[in-house]
């Protein structure tokens, strides 16, 4: 790192409800602040509950997790707290200063760090049949980054949860056919994608269990059985999307020396710091007796850590 480059007051990890709210509360101590995401700024409103609506952040009697993140993170922008995408996968003390090393390769420079990294981050669960591994990325997906890259193909969905059929309903104008395999005889999902799915051209069969992926270097053939009947089905196709759900990645908390409560929460003091001076914590990622999981107690405790980053920074231990 150069002995120029920037040094924040703060960085922040996390740019979900706590993170976007630390940004803006430090703003207005002037605080030079980043916020770091991994996935998307809003966070489990943005990429979990885009389209469910939130009925108990006061002031909207209902507003839907996408537009909601949408809000925080516009006010964010505003207040001048900078924010960037990466995964922080290291935080190193170098003298009074903090490195922050992301997965992307970047090393940001801080006085003081906030943790807000809420539920921490997922990844889909795997199928686990022959064909998946080997064909991923060449026909084997799990997620809908652009639907116009199924223009045309012949798709087969796997789950019954609300991912699987919001994936079927968004893709199913432009796609050749979809077809919706779910293990049970009914979906999990909200009546309201049950419904529309129902009405869609959508083929869908239930008691269906994918039990092989099948292609000469590409997804050609899907092999399905009737968990009842055990007949079998062989389905040409192009492309095969999965969303049987999500399971967290590996948390790289337990190698930063804070103390935790288990593996994945951080315990913090009423004034939200954590056992290591110059770290504060936040949101969903923090334990404390008589912790609530909500947006505004995860909103408040922000405020309170960046206070306490605030006294911090101007009577550092060092002086
Ligand atoms: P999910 O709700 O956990 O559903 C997973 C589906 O995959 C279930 O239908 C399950 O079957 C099936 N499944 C699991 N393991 C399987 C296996 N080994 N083989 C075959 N099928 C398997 O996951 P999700 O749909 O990703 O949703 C996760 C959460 O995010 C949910 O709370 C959901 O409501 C939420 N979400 C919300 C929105 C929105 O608000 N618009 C959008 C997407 C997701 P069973 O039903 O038989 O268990």
């Amino acid at each position: 790192m150069s002995p120029h480059a920037m040094v924040y007051d703060v960085v922040v990890v996390g740019g979900g409800p706590a993170g976007l709210t630390a940004g803006i509360y430090a703003r207005t101590r002037s605080l030079s602040t980043l916020i770091l995401e991994a996935q998307a700024m809003g966070g489990q409103l943005a990429w979990l509950y885009p389209t469910k609506s939130v009925y108990d952040y006061p002031s909207y009697i209902a507003i839907e997790g996408g537009e909601l993140a949408e809000l925080f993170t516009m006010h964010t922008r505003e207040s001048g707290a900078e924010m960037a995408s990466g995964e922080v996968v290291d935080l190193k003390r170098d003298g009074q200063l903090f490195h922050v090393i992301t997965r992307e390769g970047k090393t940001y420079e801080t006085r003081a760090i906030i943790l807000a990294m809420g539920m921490g981050l997922f990844e889909p669960k795997r199928l686990d049949i022959p064909g998946e591994a080997e064909l991923e990325g060449n026909g084997v997906t799990y997620q809908v980054k652009d639907r116009h890259e199924f223009r045309g193909k012949r798709v087969l969905i796997v789950g019954g949860g609300d991912s699987a059929l919001e994936y079927a309903l968004e893709i199913v104008a432009s796609a050749k056919e979809v077809t919706l395999v779910h293990r049970r005889g009914e979906f999990r999902a909200m009546e309201k994608n049950v419904e529309a799915v129902t009405k869609a051209p959508i083929r869908v069969v239930f008691n269906a269990e994918l039990t092989s992926i099948e292609g000469n270097g590409r997804v050609e053939q899907a092999v399905v059985y009737d968990n009842r009947t055990l007949k079998k089905t062989v389905f040409d196709i192009d492309s095969v999307l999965i969303n049987i759900g999500f399971e967290p990645k590996i948390t790289p908390l337990p190698k930063w020396g804070i103390a935790l409560e288990g593996e994945r929460l951080i315990r913090v003091n009423a004034d939200m710091s954590t056992s290591v001076r110059g770290i504060y914590a936040c949101g969903d990622i923090v334990s404390y007796p008589g912790k609530d999981k909500r947006i505004v107690t995860a909103c408040g405790e922000a405020v309170t850590a960046v206070m306490s980053v605030y006294k911090y920074l101007k009577s550092p231990y060092w002086a």
